[in-house]
């Protein structure tokens, strides 16, 4: 009898372990693929890190192309703006987008949408508080797809 018990539990456990979950299965690729070749990290939000000051933020370009900018935890989650001030210039030096940013959400969204284009520069300012030194940040904001991960080649964690 006891034999019997022992041999169902064995085939049951046998029988549950093919099938994980598929949101494991996710996660188990997810850290492969980190671990494999992603040299950078994406954020909460699916943008770019910024490791220029304490604490890190993500730069993040929203659905109505608005800029969204989340500081991050120690544990890389989202924490929200308190004494952080953002102010941005997106577009050609010849017609520049100035772009101010208000809390929402704990996040500073800019009260403009990017100008147009695939290709966007910015000129990022950030003060992590009133006395901080203002750290500016100065890239390409690139919308295409990238082709091998789910990001946008501006927020890509490839290692390209
Ligand atoms: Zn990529």
């Amino acid at each position: 009898m006891k034999t019997k018990i022992v041999l169902l539990i064995t085939f049951l456990g046998l029988a549950l372990v093919p099938a994980m979950p598929a949101a494991e299965k996710e996660k188990e690729k997810e850290k492969k693929h980190d671990h494999d070749h992603a040299k950078r990290e994406a954020g909460p939000n699916g943008g770019r890190v910024i490791h220029s000051v304490e604490p890190h933020y993500e730069f993040f370009v929203t659905e109505d192309r608005k800029v969204k900018i989340t500081f991050l935890g120690e544990d890389k989650k989202a924490i929200a703006a308190a004494a952080q001030t953002v102010s941005a210039i997106g577009g050609k030096r010849s017609k520049p987008t100035k772009m101010v940013f208000a809390s929402d959400g704990g996040s500073l969204v800019s009260d403009q949408p990017l100008p147009e284009g695939n290709m966007v520069p910015i000129v990022l300012t950030v003060k992590v508080s009133p006395e901080a030194k203002a750290v500016t940040e100065k890239f390409n904001i690139d919308f295409s797809d990238c082709p091998t991960c789910d990001f946008k080649e501006y927020a890509c964690t490839c290692d390209h």
